[in-house]
């Protein structure tokens, strides 16, 4: 059976091997860096989305753990809290994927979350902290 997830790898203040392109290569799998901010040998985090098939998706996974790296999957990583937000349209300027729109006509937010790839910018951009990161498994 063929799934997608997104991930979180968050890498440790030591120097890892690179081996995300063995997703790739040895595990068959689709991947597609969202985001990833590393600096080598102060550790970081890189936010993915891996597609393929799904026994091969743990196997990946596992892998990256025993690299050293902790894994978390992540669901519905944005969060909007309609009862801050004020539908000041910040956010949308700097979504590129369409996930935060303003109703042309109502002029009111609306988020579309299978848009959203967890880049943050909306998170920066909201003046109210309406949009946060909530990332669990
Ligand atoms: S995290 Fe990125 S893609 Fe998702 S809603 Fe915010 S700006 Fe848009
Ligand atoms: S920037 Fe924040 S307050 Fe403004 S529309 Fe977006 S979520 Fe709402």
């Amino acid at each position: 059976m063929r799934r997608s997830v997104k991930i979180l790898l968050q890498f440790p203040n030591e120097p890892v091997k690179p081996f995300v392109h063995l997703f790739a290569v040895d595990f068959g799998l689709v991947f597609s860096v969202y985001q990833a901010d590393i600096t080598p040998g102060q550790g970081g985090r890189m936010v993915l989305d891996l597609s393929g098939e799904s026994e091969n998706i743990d196997k990946a996974l596992v892998f990256a753990e025993k690299n050293g790296v902790k894994v978390r999957i992540m669901s519905k990583a944005i969060r909007w809290d309609t009862e801050t937000c004020v539908h000041c349209g910040a956010c949308t300027a700097v979504c590129q994927h369409k996930a935060l729109t303003l109703d042309p006509v109502t002029a009111e937010l609306s988020f579309n979350n299978d848009n959203c790839v967890v880049c943050e910018m909306c998170t920066r951009a909201c003046p109210t902290g309406a949009v946060s990161l909530d990332i669990y498994q």
